[in-house]
C-alpha cells in the first residue's frame, strides 16, 4: 500500500505529481474540443490540437506512460493514438475506473500514480482515486471543483501538453528540505 491515499496526495500536489508514472486521457473534449463532426454517412470527424502530441512524446521520452481512456474509441481517435505512440486505450462503457484499473494491473502501478486529464461527469469516479486530478480549462462545473489542478488552456487546445509539462516540471525539480528523504 502507498504511503500517501490520494486525498492525502491532493494536500500537496507538488508531491502527487513527484509520484505520478501513468497519465491517463480522456479523449473527447481533452484530447479534441469535444466537438464531433458527422457526415451524411455518419462518418465521424475530430480535431486534435498538434502541441498536445510534442507533450505526449516528451512524457513518453522520459519514461512516463500514458493511457487513453475513452468511452468513444473510434477510427480517428485509434488513428491519431497511434500516432501519437499512446500504444495504451482503455474503452470503457460507462465506467471508467475498471479501464483504468486493467492498465494499472498491466502496469504493476497504484492509483496513487496516476494523473487523469478529464473534462466531464464520467470522469469524476477516476478523479476520486488518482493520486492527481487534471481538469481542462472549459471543464464541467463539476470537474473544475472536484480537480486538483485547471489548466489555462481548454480542451482541444494546448491542456494535454500544459499539463504533462508543469508535470515534468514537478518531477525534474529537487525535493526541498522538508520533502527530501
Ligand atoms: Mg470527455
Amino acid at each position: 500500500m502507498s504511503a500517501h491515499s490520494p486525498a492525502q496526495s491532493k494536500s500537496d500536489p507538488f508531491e502527487a505529481a513527484r509520484r505520478i508514472r501513468l497519465i491517463c486521457l480522456d479523449v473527447d473534449g481533452v484530447l479534441t474540443d469535444g466537438g464531433l463532426w458527422i457526415d451524411d454517412r455518419g462518418r465521424e470527424f475530430k480535431r486534435f490540437d498538434v502541441r498536445d502530441g510534442l507533450g505526449i512524446r516528451r512524457w513518453i521520452e522520459a519514461g512516463g506512460e500514458i493511457a487513453a481512456v475513452t468511452g468513444r474509441p473510434g477510427a480517428a481517435v485509434r488513428h491519431r493514438l497511434r500516432e501519437l505512440g499512446v500504444d495504451r486505450l482503455a474503452t470503457s462503457s460507462g465506467d471508467k475506473v475498471p479501464a483504468v484499473e486493467a492498465v494499472l494491473a498491466e502496469l504493476g502501478l497504484e492509483w496513487s500514480q496516476v494523473a487523469m486529464i478529464g473534462d466531464d461527469v464520467p470522469d469524476l469516479p477516476v478523479f476520486a482515486r488518482c493520486g492527481l486530478s487534471i481538469a481542462v480549462a472549459d471543464a464541467t462545473p463539476p470537474v473544475l471543483a472536484a480537480a486538483t489542478w485547471t489548466t489555462t488552456r481548454p480542451g482541444g487546445r494546448g491542456a494535454v501538453r500544459e499539463a504533462i509539462e508543469r508535470l515534468l516540471e514537478a518531477q525534474h525539480r529537487r525535493p526541498g528540505p522538508t520533502e527530501a528523504g
